[in-house]
């Protein structure tokens, strides 16, 4: 099983050191990997005067995974727009036909004093959105401005799902529930959308496959207040592009703390694109300062979604549980009480319950 590491930017380096150091340790514990590096970002502009150099592209679609740390930064910002860092991970997604994005929020009982929800609201918190990233109104044509009947300016989209769209990421949606608790959430807009009408027949129709699935139906706006109000209630939410958009960050903001947030962008045949969900985070760049949890927990959601591999996935889980327990932090999550460590000593702590 081949990874393409492509650490990045910022942070980028330091974090993805330790997800590897990790891989690693399970590597000569039995795993079969390979590991292997490339520039990206505006590492792989350095490098190559190209954020998605060739060979980088090449060993991405080569490699069964791809694991990455974050790009970006301000020494690329006044690039023209092609050369810009972000557009190597736009480019990325988009050649390896990456259509499904999973973002997991989880609340380690540890942490629960870093969401802003009262614990009784968010303690035991474990959900998952599944959101589509092809397709919808971020992608729909006809678009643009124009003058209307009145002679008024207007701008315009449209929203827009083909029922091959909508088939394959619910798909993914009740494979994803069956992995977790069976529970699987479509949310949408079926009371004003065309598209959600349809959306909803079509995520019906493949809920008839899925015996062992519970599948709901749920409006965005009710989704967004539940999120808040309830949000233990879901297990699985899948859903369009822009509501999902919304909603993940909706959901990763309930745990309180951006370093500890992975997710995972897949393709038709699983194999995926694993990441943090933050930025590369110049301020503390360089300082071993960053949180790397967020990455190793990226790759462990590898281990479960391309390679199938639940066992070594928990292991990686219940190691991160158990460093919090014993009371390690990084200085993001730190707290009176508990033992302020940096970037490379959190990858050592994980490595020693490993
Ligand atoms: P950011 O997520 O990098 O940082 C936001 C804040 O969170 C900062 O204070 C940072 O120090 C902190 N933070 C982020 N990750 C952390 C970690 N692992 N441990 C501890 N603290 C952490 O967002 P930003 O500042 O808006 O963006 C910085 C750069 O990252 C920009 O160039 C942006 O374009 C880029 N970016 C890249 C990605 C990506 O690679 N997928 C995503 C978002 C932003």
């Amino acid at each position: 099983m081949k990874i393409a590491v492509l650490a990045g930017d910022g942070i980028g380096p330091e974090i993805v050191a330790q997800a590897t150091r990790v891989l690693q340790a399970l590597a000569s514990d039995g795993l079969k990997i390979e590991l292997e590096a490339a520039p990206f970002g505006g590492a792989g502009y350095d490098a190559h005067g190209d954020p998605l150099p060739p060979s980088t592209l090449r060993l991405a679609q080569q490699a069964d995974a791809v694991l990455c740390g974050a790009v970006g930064g301000p020494k690329y910002d006044a690039l023209p727009r092609p050369q810009r860092p972000e557009q190597g991970i736009l480019r990325i997604r988009r050649e390896l036909g990456l259509f499904a994005n999973l973002r997991p929020a989880v609340l380690f009982p540890e942490l629960v004093g870093a969401s802003t929800l009262k614990p009784e609201v968010v303690s035991g918190l474990d959900i998952l959105i599944v959101r589509e990233l092809t397709g919808d109104i971020y992608f729909g044509e006809p678009r643009g401005r124009r003058s209307n009947a009145r002679g008024e300016r207007e701008g315009y989209d449209t929203m827009l799902y083909a029922e091959s769209e909508i088939r394959r990421i619910v798909e993914v949606g009740f494979q994803t529930a069956l992995k977790r608790g069976r529970k699987l959430c479509s949310v949408d807009k079926e009371n004003v959308l065309e598209t959600s009408r349809f959306w909803r027949e079509v995520a019906g129709d493949i809920g008839k496959k899925y015996p062992q699935v519970e599948l709901t139906h749920m409006y965005v706006d009710n989704a967004a207040m539940q999120l808040v109000r309830n949000p233990r209630h879901f297990d699985v939410i899948v859903t369009g592009n822009m509501f999902g958009d919304i909603l993940s960050d909706e959901a990763s903001m309930l745990t309180g703390s951006i370093g500890m947030l992975p997710s995972a962008s897949l393709d038709a045949r699983g194999k995926g694109l694993y990441e943090p969900v933050h930025g590369s985070a110049p301020d503390i760049a360089g300082r071993n300062l960053a949180n790397p949890l967020a990455t190793i927990l990226s790759s462990a959601m590898l281990l479960r979604y391309t390679f199938n591999r639940d066992e070594w996935a928990y292991r990686i889980e219940t190691a991160v549980k158990k460093v919090l327990s014993e009371g390690y932090r990084t200085a993001d999550i730190f707290e009176p009480g508990t033992r302020k460590v940096g970037t490379s000593e959190m990858g050592d702590a994980v490595v020693a319950a490993l």
